[in-house]
């Protein structure tokens, strides 16, 4: 028999006897190893509520892949739908109202490089492959967080199917206390197919810092990066990432992006101190595209690891956490790494209350990924006792939850503040709780 095109459906499911099952139900994390009942290759805002509807009609969980990379694998689920995004990337920038227009299913790099053209950008994340989707309904820090804030701050609208099959469209005016949730707890009330981000200018070129120091300064680096943070413009931003390689080889490196005026000055007084916070093994700092820094760490990461991680925010980096973490480093059996966000400028000049995006006064954000090899309880045993021990030093408990977790405690944790509002709208607009994914905030 043939193929009957005239009445093929623009959308494709992929059960578990197809024979791209297996492949299409993998995320970033390779730990990760799920069943989904169906997964729904969706083109069209049509077949988003097609997919929608069917989960309803079959008492199914639905979750949604915009790029896959969330390390707790959040976008698939045993036995619910999979409502995959990938084919919807549409993005269009309007040059006059300064308003790009991004389908759900687009990647950081392919949003940087179409709003680059014309000297604009959305402060996304700092890895090229991630998914702006996932990014920016959970928060999305950037290196342009000091200058602009959040991802999910440039978000001015969005269309969304919610859990009974309607399409809506929410922004400041239309839908005010969803508008709220969806920037920061957006992945709990429907689909979003679409974005609405206003844009910032940001210069083609920029300057990408990037220097390499030994770990045996890493107490005296962070404590200089620190003042430095204290005194930090908004026009730099900066990581600094501890690693330990399968050969156990330790080394630190700081990471940033500074998109302001280059003169002698700048360069003694801003740039200068955060190259010098130890003597440094190797400097590669330099002017490069801004979308080439987007990209710059992708290759070390792309192809998905095995891992297990944590992450929480602090107010304070107290010496006793310092010490924490080199004692874990060094117990480790397996390759680990400390990521350091510093966390400054207009990121935390936005009001608590704007956005549910609520962590406005920390300092830093710490991501502990640990790579999963032959013995995964090993891994998941030190993971959490490290958890267990900076819990006492962080900022109110709350971890970024667009990393990886453990349990359900730190997502109630992360929420707790926020908790009566978002089950509110989660009566309102999914009641029969399809979009469970990301946290349980009704049963
Ligand atoms: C290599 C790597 C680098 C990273 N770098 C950064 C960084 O620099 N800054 C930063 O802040 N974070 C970073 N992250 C974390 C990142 O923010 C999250 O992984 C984010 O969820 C990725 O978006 P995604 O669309 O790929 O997520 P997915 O895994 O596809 O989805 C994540 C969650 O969002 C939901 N969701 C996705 N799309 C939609 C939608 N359209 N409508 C409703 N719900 C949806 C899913 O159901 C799921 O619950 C990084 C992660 C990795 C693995």
């Amino acid at each position: 028999m043939g193929h009957d095109f005239l009445n093929q459906k623009a959308s494709q499911k992929i059960e578990g006897n197809h024979p791209l099952y297996h492949f299409k139900r993998k995320v970033w994390n390779t730990h990760i190893d799920r069943y989904p009942a169906a997964i729904f290759e969706c083109k069209s805002e049509e077949d988003v509520i097609d997919a929608v509807c069917y989960a309803k009609k079959h008492g199914l969980k639905i979750t949604v892949r915009g790029g896959g990379f969330h390390p707790a694998g959040k976008s698939v689920m045993d036995d619910a739908v999979l409502i995959d995004l990938s084919n919807m990337n549409a993005i269009q920038v309007d040059e006059v109202s300064k308003i790009a227009t991004v389908e759900a299913g687009a990647r950081t790099f392919e949003v940087d490089a179409i709003t680059q053209e014309y000297g604009l950008a959305i402060p996304l994340g700092m890895n090229s492959n991630i998914g702006v989707s996932g990014l920016a309904l959970g928060g999305g820090l950037g290196y342009l967080r000091g200058k602009y804030g959040l991802t999910s701050d440039h978000i001015v609208g969005v269309h969304l199917v919610t859990g009974d099959g309607q399409l809506i469209y929410v922004n400041r005016i239309e839908r005010p206390e969803l508008f709220w949730a969806i920037r920061g707890a957006g992945a709990n009330y429907g689909v979003v197919t679409k974005f609405e981000f206003k844009l910032v200018p940001v210069g083609q070129l920029i300057l990408g810092l990037d220097v390499v120091y030994d770990y045996s300064d890493f107490k005296q680096i962070m404590e200089k990066a620190e003042a430095y943070r204290q005194k930090a413009i908004d026009d730099i931003s900066f990581n600094i990432i501890l690693t330990k390689s399968n050969t156990g080889f330790k080394s630190v490196r700081v990471i940033g992006m500074y998109i302001g005026e280059l003169n002698l000055q700048t360069e003694t007084e801003i740039i200068q101190p955060l190259l010098e916070l130890a003597p440094s093994v190797t400097d590669y700092s330099e002017m490069m595209p801004y979308v080439d820094m987007q990209k710059k760490f992708d290759c070390f990461i792309q192809d998905g690891f095995a891992i297990e991680g944590i992450s929480l925010f602090f107010n304070e980096l107290h010496p006793d956490v310092i010490e924490i973490l080199m004692d874990e480093v060094d117990r480790s059996e397996f390759p680990v790494s400390y990521h350091f966000v510093e966390i400054h400028g207009k990121m935390n000049r936005i009001s608590k209350f704007e956005t549910a995006f609520h962590i406005r006064d920390a300092s830093y954000l710490l991501v502990v990924e640990a790579e999963v090899g032959s013995h995964p309880d090993l891994t998941e045993q030190w993971i959490y006792q490290l958890y267990e021990k900076l819990l006492p030093y962080s900022y109110n408990q709350v971890s970024y939850l667009n990393s990886s977790t453990i349990d359900e405690g730190v997502i109630q944790n992360s929420y707790r503040c926020i908790h009566g509002r978002l089950v509110a709208l989660k009566k309102e607009y999914d009641s029969e709780n399809l979009f469970c994914s990301e946290n349980k905030l009704i049963d």
